[in-house]
């Protein structure tokens, strides 16, 4: 059977939970043996305790550098119990046994969080806490490793279910866990030299080994499917912001899909931060309609008449607080998810009255153009890459038609243009008027992609029955260049009157000479958005 806990060494720098731990075990006839600040901490709360430095015969110093990295400790923490030679070596120097460690460690990443000065973050490398957590839970076979003040209850119950002993399982699980939280502790170190330019004058963007310090916020119901597993992990920074930091108002728990997709539908709001009114609708990561307008509740009708039928069931997301007026109009179609900066008292009533409608406050919208990384695994390993955060601005368009663009076709392109950076490629986006008016997406050839928007367009038309498809006199964006002149002849027998798209093919001259031939207007960007 399992031997009874009878010495413990506490050393925690999150003192929570640590007078009650210490009186529980107290009561159980454990000695407590604990470093400066733990011992005083429940010293004031009435408890006996022993100085670490009496079991070292060494004073804690070096600013707490060295405090329990001696053999005294270490020994009474690694040698095997049922090892005759380890036993006579702790007798033969005078080392007793610690059935107990409780440690949590010193608080690098919160230093980090509050932009502490360099000096001040190196100080918080916690050195002897790890190396007691990685001893004791080596020796799991003995001893127990607490490094989560969650557990000090669960610890309190197994003594008092096993003779004041703890089970091999419960060892086990503790000392995966205190593994897990020294590999993400020497993770953020590592973070912090490797990418923060407070620590080192280079920060270099591809280090040989990546380390990674992030941490579970929920584990999901299941996958993209529900034969597969899911969590969403975000990283340890100030400031990330985005859907995982956004607040649930209401609604069922977010799905892996519903995280995706509004992630894509947030990332094409935050184009338009600061600028009018502006609605995405998204479906399977991608935009299937896309305005901006006077109000929101115009630019939500002007979004919805671009593909209604694909709104069903979609993801919207807003660029400023969402009044009652839109609340109104988009609770009357089946929406997944919405998400927006603010939402208005009036706005969260009448959302209310849908029960299952995931409604999200995301406060200031993320950046479009921060840094960053974008991560894919592939089989075998893994594939990242700065973030797309390239932009091109009206001085960097060039014009490469016989006619130039109007200014409202101008206008039309550049709309048209930051959605189809959202648009998974082959992409083309038609756009009038500041509204989208047909999304081709995803297709393995461009033509394609020009065509099903140009059809999705016509489709529209049909059921709000206008005379005509909105792509009739649209600008029309594509992700990458035409390799060949069939794309944008298709993007003309669909009426749109101007062109914008990165250009670089070596039949430029042919796409120029065909949009020359149908009286298009063209700029070139001289920038790329594929988006796989
Ligand atoms: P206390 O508040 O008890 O003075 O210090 C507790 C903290 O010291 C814990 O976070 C523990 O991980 C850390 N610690 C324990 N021993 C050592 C050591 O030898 N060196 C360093 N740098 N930290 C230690």
């Amino acid at each position: 059977s399992e031997k009874a806990i009878t010495r413990a060494l506490l050393s925690v720098s999150d003192k929570a939970g640590l007078a009650e731990l210490g009186a529980a075990l107290a009561a159980r006839g454990v000695e407590l043996v604990s470093t400066g600040g733990t011992a005083k901490a429940l010293r004031d709360a009435g408890l006996a305790v022993k100085d670490v430095s009496e079991l070292t015969g060494f004073p804690e110093m070096m600013d707490g550098r060295v405090k329990t990295l001696h053999p005294t400790v270490h020994g009474g923490l690694l040698a095997l119990r049922d090892n005759p030679e380890h036993v006579a070596a702790m007798e033969a120097h005078g080392i007793g046994a610690i059935d107990l460690v409780v440690v949590n460690l010193y608080p690098f990443e919160a230093t980090v969080a509050k932009g502490a000065a360099r000096a001040d973050v190196i100080e918080n490398i916690d050195i002897g806490g790890p190396s007691m957590v990685r001893s004791a839970a080596k020796n799991h076979g003995f001893v127990t490793i607490l490094t989560d003040p969650a557990d000090y209850a669960t610890l309190v119950e197994e003594m008092d279910a096993n003779g004041g002993a703890t089970s091999h399982a419960f060892r086990t699980r503790m000392a995966g866990k205190a593994y897990a939280r020294t590999a993400a502790y020497d993770s953020a170190i590592a973070s912090w030299f490797a990418f923060s330019p407070a620590a080192s004058a280079e920060p270099t963007m591809f280090p040989d080994t990546l380390p990674i310090a992030l941490k579970r916020a929920d584990t999901l119901r299941y996958g993209e499917n529900p034969h597969q597993a899911a969590a969403i992990y975000v990283p340890q920074i100030v400031g990330a912001r985005g859907v995982p930091q956004a607040v649930q108002l209401q609604g069922k728990e977010l799905s892996y899909n519903n995280l995706n997709d509004a992630d894509a539908a947030l990332e094409l709001a935050a184009e338009f931060a600061g600028q009018s009114p502006a609605v995405v609708i998204v479906k399977h990561a991608n935009p299937c309609g896309v305005a901006q307008s006077g109000s929101l509740l115009e630019a939500w009708e002007a979004a919805l008449a671009c593909d209604s039928v694909s709104a069903f069931g979609g993801i919207v997301a807003v660029n400023t607080e969402l009044d009652a007026a839109t609340a109104e109009a988009i609770s009357a179609i089946f929406t997944e998810v919405v998400i927006a900066p603010s939402v208005s008292a009036e706005a969260r009533e009448i959302f209310a009255k849908k029960k299952n409608l995931r409604l999200l406050e995301c406060g200031a919208l993320p950046n479009p153009r921060r840094g960053g990384f974008a991560m894919k695994t592939i089989a075998g390993g893994m594939l990242i890459q700065s973030r797309d955060a390239g932009a091109v601005s009206l001085d960097d368009l060039k014009v490469v038609t016989k006619r130039a663009p109007t200014d409202q076709e101008l206008k039309d392109c550049l709309f048209a243009w930051t959605v189809a950076r959202h648009v998974k490629s082959n992409a083309i986006v038609y756009a009038k008027d500041g509204a989208t008016a047909g999304i081709g997406a995803g297709q393995m050839n461009r033509r394609d992609s020009a065509r099903i928007a140009a059809i999705k367009a016509k489709e529209a038309a049909e059921t709000h029955g206008w005379s005509a498809p909105r792509t009739v006199g649209s600008a029309v964006a594509s992700d990458a260049f035409f390799p060949f002149a069939d794309g944008l002849i298709s993007a003309a027998e669909a009426g749109a009157t101007a062109v914008i798209q990165p250009g670089g093919s070596i039949r430029d001259d042919e796409v120029i000479a065909a949009a020359d031939a149908a009286g298009l207007a063209m700029v070139f960007t001289g920038m790329r958005h594929f988006r796989h």
